[in-house]
């Protein structure tokens, strides 16, 4: 172990943890950059993180377990998928890579939790990682963070248009219209999802959504269905939005739906994967 201290900022290739990265460039200019790659993200993500790296300017460090991946760890838990309440995906897929990157140095982690977030986050513990959130320490709100991507050039990953976090792209945390929009936009990306799901001769099925399997997903009565509730989210929200001048300044049309989405959700993703 050395004297020195590391600096981590973790990316995930979403619009937060790249905030954070571009506000603390300048802060701390011997950070280094980390990426932990479960080898399931979506298309778009690298592409972004390969425009990030550019602007950065320095080259972020992509932390992937070769030997054990996803498969590894599904058939080590007995082909239970990962969930809210059993999220072995994170441990294994973000966390442990981190872990084995940082060793026994002293480092500081970076995290981006806003400060309208009302979240902990799943970290590690390890106690020569010190945690920090610059975002909550700052005052910085959703709002700060689309000034900071706009005024960067870097604006928002692609995937933004129909998906509102980054991650695995079978991620458990999707809302079911990004389940949709996962079908419709990476077909060959769904159907390996498909294919993870289970059912056993007992009828104990294994889905990503827990009363939901992708095969009714994608009938088209419940496709329909999906896409017009969505809609009927999107209607409300754009009447609250209406209603709050300083939203309608400062976000866009798809900030402010993603905002919204993120807010129905009933239960927080990890930070290693937001
Ligand atoms: S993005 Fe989702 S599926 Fe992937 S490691 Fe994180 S919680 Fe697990």
């Amino acid at each position: 172990m050395s004297d020195r201290v590391r600096h981590i900022i973790s990316l995930s290739g979403g619009k937060d943890s790249t905030a954070l990265a571009i506000f603390l460039r300048d802060q701390i200019p011997d950070a280094e950059y980390i990426f932990c790659d479960t080898r399931n993200e979506l298309p778009e993500t690298y592409e972004y993180l390969d425009r990030v790296e550019a602007y950065l300017g320095k080259p972020i460090l992509r932390l992937v377990d070769q030997r054990r991946d996803f498969d590894h760890w599904l058939d080590i838990y007995g082909g239970y998928l990962p969930s809210s309440r059993m999220r072995w995906c994170t441990k294994h897929l973000k966390l442990q890579p981190f872990e084995k990157h940082v060793g026994d140095d002293t480092v500081v982690s970076y995290i981006a939790i806003r400060a309208d977030e009302d979240r902990a986050g799943y970290l590690s513990t390890k106690p020569n990682i010190t945690t920090r959130y610059p975002f909550k320490e700052d005052g910085i709100t959703r709002a700060d963070v689309h000034k900071i991507l706009i005024e960067s050039g870097l604006g928002y990953p692609s995937y933004y248009s129909w998906r509102s976090r980054s991650g695995c792209y079978f991620c458990f945390f999707q809302q079911r219209i990004e389940w949709v929009g996962l079908m419709e936009r990476h077909k060959d990306l769904f159907e390996k999802a498909v294919s993870y799901e289970k059912t056993l001769a007992d009828g104990k099925r294994f889905t990503w959504i827990p009363d939901l399997s992708l095969q009714e997903l994608r009938n088209d009565g419940k496709t329909a269905e999906i896409k017009t509730e969505h809609q009927k989210r999107m209607a409300l929200e754009r009447g609250r939005r209406r209603k709050n001048a300083a939203l309608v300044d400062v976000l866009d049309d798809d900030e402010a739906f993603w905002g919204m989405l993120e807010a129905y959700q009933t239960e927080s993703p990890c930070v290693a994967c937001k």
